[in-house]
């Protein structure tokens, strides 16, 4: 319909374009199909083309340029609508301001958590009534969006923008786990509000794909001063990468340093009776229950834990320190800047040796296998020879390139570290998980026994339990 409309609303300050003409649509008994042709939640409306504007200034008797600036890629030409956590809201359910209730053009994106007329928390279905947030988001917030508007000219801002979306990512996954220092005039309350709706909604091991304004606002306010210059940024991730972990050793009940004494005395009785050595450390730490690939929130600091110990335990066998750097090139893989960083806190952290001690317990009653070794042997396997996985269930031969996922699930098996040094390290870690969800124990057995027939890697000492069911723990 293209006619003038008999009741035509004003455009509101801020006013989203769709949200507009729905109500234009509404106040004359009309579809929003029936007026735009189009439905109310198309993306087309982020982007409307000029005979969309040319119609819909005609109807409402609007001008195209008001209209136009009503549009997000005009309002917010800088944003970047890909970005899972700064980008592009989940399209279909606009979060609307409890107090205005009015959709904004601003709320189109999710970084935006405050209406923009009124500086009130934005409402949505996952939390269609907030809590009063912390006073300082309100800073944050314009902060924010000055450096959106800034963005398209400015590299700086854009880079910062790239900075707070990373952080925010990885900062996701501390704030479940643990509890970072409240913000300044923040609420226990505020904060659990927005943990719990994780609680109820997340799967254990994902990053959720919609996320309420609550917790957005939570993420943004606890990134946005570390996005500041890379060097800031760093350390917060450094931090965060810290504090992933979701494992600790049973308490006992003992005082930290008590603990402490208790590991490195544990840690040297198992070099000196035991024989326990550099190789005998594999390259990530993965514990009880956890899959083949660690999940990516993990991977830093369990890697970076690996190191440390392989360090540690070195310095306790022979008396020589060795630096972090010199573990991952003795190991033969590589690793990163921040696994280097955290492994480096961690070899002097004597609180992460109880960690090394409860692990390494874990290896010795496991049977120590010189890992260095296998990992020697098994670099070069490109491929698992077909003949050997004939008894494998059908659909673990039915994936893509089955017998090079064979290889890299053999790699992972012996060496009990991670994909790095090996055949393939930059493997789909989803299809290595798949092909080990596929396998069934007779599969894993036959994988197993296979590489321990080519690797004739024989233990240091003799397992308490038959072969071929040894670690299980690293795999499911
Ligand atoms: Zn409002």
């Amino acid at each position: 319909m293209t006619a003038r409309l008999p009741i035509r609303p004003r455009i509101e300050n801020h006013e989203d374009i769709a949200a507009y003409l729905q109500r234009c649509a509404t106040a004359n008994n009309l579809t929003f199909i029936e007026l735009t042709g189009t439905r109310r939640h198309a993306q087309v409306w982020e982007t409307p083309s000029s005979s969309q504007l040319e119609a819909a200034a005609f109807q409402t008797e609007t001008t195209v340029e008001r209209l136009r600036e009503a549009a997000l890629t005009t309002a917010f030409a800088a944003a970047k609508p890909a970005r899972t956590m700064t980008g592009r809201r989940y399209s279909g359910v606009p979060a609307k301001c409890p107090e205005c209730e009015v959709d904004t053009v601003a709320a189109r994106l999710a970084m935006t958590v405050l209406c923009p007329r009124c500086n009130v928390l934005l409402a949505d279905q996952h939390d269609p009534h907030p809590l009063q947030p912390p006073t300082v988001l309100s800073d944050v917030q314009t902060e924010v969006l000055q450096t959106v508007a800034r963005a398209r000219r400015s590299r700086p801002a854009r880079e910062r923008l790239a900075r707070l979306e990373s952080l925010m990512k990885a900062q996701e996954w501390a704030l479940w786990r643990n509890w970072p220092a409240l913000l300044p005039g923040e609420a226990t309350e505020w904060r659990e509000r927005v943990m719990s709706f994780t609680a109820n909604h997340a799967e254990p091991g994902q990053i959720l794909p919609a996320r309420p304004p609550a917790l957005t606002a939570e993420l943004m306010a606890l990134t946005w001063q570390p996005s500041a210059t890379p060097s800031e940024t760093s350390r917060h991730l450094d931090n965060v990468a810290y504090m992933s972990e979701t494992w600790a050793p049973p308490k006992t009940g003992e005082l930290p340093a008590e603990a402490q004494q208790r590991a490195a005395d544990e840690l040297r009785r198992l070099a000196n009776l035991h024989g326990l050595r550099f190789s005998h450390i594999p390259t990530t730490i993965r514990h009880q229950g956890d899959s083949i690939v660690l999940p990516r929130h993990l991977q830093t600091t369990r890697a970076a834990q690996a190191i440390a110990m392989a360090a540690v335990v070195h310095s306790l066998s022979t008396g020589a320190t060795m630096t972090a750097a010199r573990v991952v090139e003795r190991q033969g893989h590589k690793t990163t800047d921040r696994v280097l960083r955290l492994a480096t806190r961690m070899i002097r952290n004597r609180h992460m040796w109880t960690h090394f001690a409860a692990h390494a317990s874990v290896l010795h009653s496991e049977g120590l296998l010189d890992l260095e070794r296998l990992r020697g042997e098994l670099r070069s396997l490109t491929a698992v020879p077909r003949s050997a996985l004939t008894a494998l269930p059908p659909q673990c031969l039915a994936v893509t390139r089955p017998t090079e996922i064979a290889a890299a699930w053999v790699w992972l098996d012996a060496t009990q570290g991670r994909l790095a040094g090996g055949p393939y390290p930059a493997m789909s870690e989803r299809a290595i998980r798949r092909f080990d969800r596929l396998l069934n124990p007779e599969g894993r057995l036959t994988l197993r026994e296979w590489w321990q027939e080519r690797t004739e890697q024989i233990a240091d000492q003799p397992s308490t339990e038959p072969r071929g069911q040894r670690r299980e723990r690293s795999t499911g």
